[in-house]
């Protein structure tokens, strides 16, 4: 038994109305905060390189690796170790 709200928990079906909110917007006006320097950039400045295994998009300061986007036969792969929040 839980002894509050903070002790809830629930499976992610749950979350899925915040994450769609979230996933349907322009990704483009979103800024993003990179994890090595901590500067905070709009994903549409970022510099994309395109490479064989996907789209990385680099930090404008340090360009460390921020998103990379791969689209593969078996689903679309979106890697953000690089950055440490996405705000819209
Ligand atoms: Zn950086």
């Amino acid at each position: 038994m839980t002894d509050n709200v903070s002790d809830l928990v629930l499976d992610g079906n749950v979350a899925a109305l915040l994450l769609q909110r979230i996933f349907s917007r322009d990704i483009t006006l979103a800024k993003i905060r990179c994890d090595s320097c901590d500067c905070v950039s709009g994903v549409g400045s970022l510099a994309l390189h395109a490479a064989p295994m996907g789209a990385v998009l680099k930090c404008a300061d340090c360009e460390s690796d921020l998103m990379r986007a791969v689209d593969t036969p078996r689903g679309l792969w979106l890697e953000m170790t690089g950055a440490r929040y996405l705000r819209f």
